[in-house]
């Protein structure tokens, strides 16, 4: 029942923006799945489809060894920790995971917060101080941009993996640096984070380079050395977001970084996505960490993962590094190079029907350049995509659309995920799917301008 105060102050603003979605073709649903899959069949309103959409990349969250860890930690911790890890939440599973993930990826300390979004807004929400910049790739995630944009700091997009755009940032507020800015914090919000700690005013300004090991929307990995080396040379803090990359890159599973032989100041992995279950960690310093634990009100005000949950945890950590993560991920690469290889010849062949397929226009739906398991497949148009999704979904095979404001406008697409656990025969079926549909997709462009050839 919608109270009078609902219906006069608040429906109007509801209405025009949901409009807004509508007309936009961006309105979004919340999908009921009866059946998640072993990242194979998900059971969506009753039909199974063939997953090319989940992030579960080795196959983790059905994995026997996890649900019995999930058993047997049930049965010993039961399933919650009963509060914040500052008053009874700080279960032996849960230390043990942060020690265990310090150690694994080399670093003094390791956090958890109980997911992603939390952790990259608790980093930032307490590094950054008015007077601070912040200089993160344009394609952050969005729990990064958003922590961002409402922090005290300053914040500058640089062009999508662009090392002159960073350096170029990176210069600009090195002259920031040299001026002394009058400060006056008078506002509530200054007052409520006083109230936990001051803002040292009296330190210089801090500057973070904000980026992804592998991009969540393109499925690149960032010139992570490149970007090391600026930050160092320009005096700035590093903070990487791995959350597609840590259990699939690197010695062992241990990430992008690790990969390409960096050690960032503040490192975020993920466990939703390679590990299979939620959560994740920030990995730092022992100084950092003592900062954390006194100061990060996420942490401090919200009840710690459950010892279960840590306990799953640490038995993904040991599939990951272990003989099943390596055969898993190796699994994972093979797919990914026979899925890129088979798109393209079936392309070939659509292209072959066209009589001047540059002609199309838009242009054919075509892979962005990516080694990594997000494939995605950009289509332009939004209908366009909701179009070929809903025609891969007849076929039986599930792959989201995704569209801005996630991605760019006119960069609409189909996020394409490859796991380990699918079989040639199931990528041969959804590359079978996706040649009719995207045929069905060009010939309807070519209707426009006739360039089908006879
Ligand atoms: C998924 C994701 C997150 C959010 O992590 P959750 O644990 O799902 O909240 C953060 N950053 C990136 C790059 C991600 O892909």
């Amino acid at each position: 029942m919608k109270t009078s105060a609902e219906k006069n102050m608040w429906q109007p603003r509801i209405q025009s923006a949901i409009e807004k979605q509508r007309e936009k073709d961006r309105y979004r649903h919340r999908v009921e799945c009866q059946q998640q899959g072993s990242t194979i069949d998900i059971i969506v309103e009753g039909e199974a489809y063939l997953n090319f959409s989940s992030n579960d990349y080795l196959g983790l969250a059905h994995h026997p060894q996890m649900i019995k860890a999930a058993q047997m930690g049930a049965q010993k911790y039961g399933v919650g920790s009963g509060g914040s890890s500052h008053v009874t939440g700080y279960s032996e599973p849960l230390q043990q995971l942060e020690a265990t993930l310090a150690d694994w990826l080399g670093y003094d300390a390791a956090i958890v917060y109980p997911s992603g979004f939390t952790a990259n807004q608790a980093v930032i929400k307490l590094m950054i101080e008015r007077g601070d910049h912040l200089i993160a790739d344009r394609l952050s995630h969005a729990s990064l941009l958003e922590a961002a944009m409402f922090s005290e700091g300053r914040l500058y997009r640089y062009k999508h993996n662009d090392l002159r755009s960073l350096e170029s940032y990176l210069q600009k507020v090195a002259v920031f640096e040299t001026e002394i800015e009058q400060l006056e914090i008078t506002d509530s919000k200054a007052e409520l984070s006083r109230s936990n700690h001051e803002p040292s005013m009296a330190s210089p300004h801090l500057n973070l380079v904000i980026t992804e090991g592998i991009f969540s929307m393109d499925g690149d990995s960032a010139p992570l050395e490149e970007i090391a080396a600026l930050a160092h040379q320009h005096q700035a803090l590093l903070m990487v977001d791995d959350a597609h990359g840590i259990g699939i890159l690197g010695e062992a599973g241990k990430g992008t970084c690790n990969h390409f032989g960096i050690h960032p100041d503040i490192l975020v992995v993920t466990f939703g996505k390679a590990f299979g279950c939620s959560g994740a960690a920030v990995l730092m310093s022992q100084a950092l960490a003592d900062y954390f634990v006194q100061f990060s009100r996420p942490l401090i005000y919200s009840t710690a993962i459950a010892p279960m949950q840590a306990a799953i945890l640490l038995a993904a950590v040991d599939i990951v590094r272990g003989e099943t993560g390596m055969l898993k991920r190796i699994q994972l690469q093979r797919n990914i190079l026979y899925f890129k290889s088979n798109f393209q010849k079936r392309m070939i062949a659509i292209e072959s029907m066209l009589d001047d397929p540059s002609n199309l226009e838009p242009a054919l739906p075509y892979l962005l350049e990516s080694e990594s398991a997000i494939q995605p497949l950009i289509i332009g148009k939004d209908t366009d995509a909701l179009r070929l999704s809903a025609y891969l979904k007849d076929a039986g095979i599930w792959v989201s659309a995704i569209r801005p404001p996630t991605i760019p406008p006119n960069t609409a697409r189909l996020r394409i995920t490859l796991t380990a656990d699918h079989t040639k025969e199931m990528i041969d079926h959804f590359l079978d799917a996706l040649e009719a549909g995207i045929t069905d997709l060009a010939i309807n462009r070519a209707q426009s301008v006739s360039v089908i050839a006879e």
